[in-house]
């Protein structure tokens, strides 16, 4: 008697969960809309696509003027579709603000290159910049193909904040690549931080930051510190170091929600 009502009761429950996966279907776990929007990418990995910002293609320097002075053009030098640093223009910086992104940039160091350290070929991405001078959070440009420095001061550096996770810079006189995804922080009403910055960054194909926190914007001399700000321009250095400037091409930046 006792073995039956235990068989009753097993055969009881698999009937029921025999039951229950029955009533979920495949299509219970399907999402059909919103659709994502339809980008035409470009014709090679590093063309932007046909919803991207294009900054800078080689034709003019529009998009960007003087982060000392924002009412001057940018002034930097454009020759055969290539634009190279004007140290005694200064940095430069887009018109246009932005809060979260993806951009591409490529830069190239002379293939005559000279100074070691900081003072070879030194430039920078600033994600975000916060006005005039350096103040911004920066990914370091720099000629590191066999050029030794602090490391969390090399290519691919979130300037003295984060490592690169590889080195896979290329030799002077060659184009590098830099794709970025930039995360803004975000602040409470009351200034203080309600999340911090996040940089992901793929150079030259190879992911050296990987969605990294960051501390604050970076600072040359002490710890970094957030104060409130809202949408930035994306900022280029013109660095006082004494080698022979860099150049930049193919800039553009898409928006990301
Ligand atoms: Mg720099």
């Amino acid at each position: 008697m006792k073995h039956k009502i235990v068989l009753t009761a097993l055969l009881a429950g698999s009937f029921f969960m025999a039951n229950a996966q029955q009533a979920a279907k495949p299509e219970d776990t399907e999402v059909w809309t919103p659709e994502p929007a339809v980008v035409t990418p470009g014709k090679t990995c590093g063309d932007a696509p046909s919803d991207a910002i294009v900054l800078f293609d080689g034709s003019n320097q529009d998009q960007w003027v003087s982060a000392q002075d924002r009412t001057q053009p940018a002034n930097w030098v454009i020759a055969d579709g290539i634009w190279t640093v004007n140290k005694s223009a200064g940095n430069i910086e887009t018109k246009k603000t932005f809060t979260n992104y993806q951009l591409h940039v490529e830069w190239r160091e002379p293939v005559d290159i000279a100074g070691t350290g900081q003072a070879r070929g030194n430039s920078g991405v600033f994600m975000a910049s916060l006005g005039k001078g350096d103040a911004g959070y920066e990914l370091q440009v720099l000629d590191s193909y066999n050029n030794k420095t602090y490391v969390n001061g090399m290519a691919g550096s979130i300037y003295k904040q984060f490592i690169p996770l590889a080195n896979p810079t290329r030799p002077p006189g060659e184009w590098q690549t830099y794709d970025v995804i930039w995360t803004a922080p975000v602040f409470n009403d009351d200034g203080s931080l309600k999340s911090p910055a996040r940089a992901t960054v793929i150079f030259n194909g190879v992911l050296v930051e990987n969605n990294v926190e960051l501390l604050g914007p970076t600072k040359y001399i002490g710890k970094p510190e957030y104060s409130k700000h809202g949408p930035s321009p994306i900022k280029l250095q013109a660095h006082g170091d004494k080698s022979i400037p860099l150049s930049f091409r193919n800039i553009w930046v898409r928006e990301l929600p």
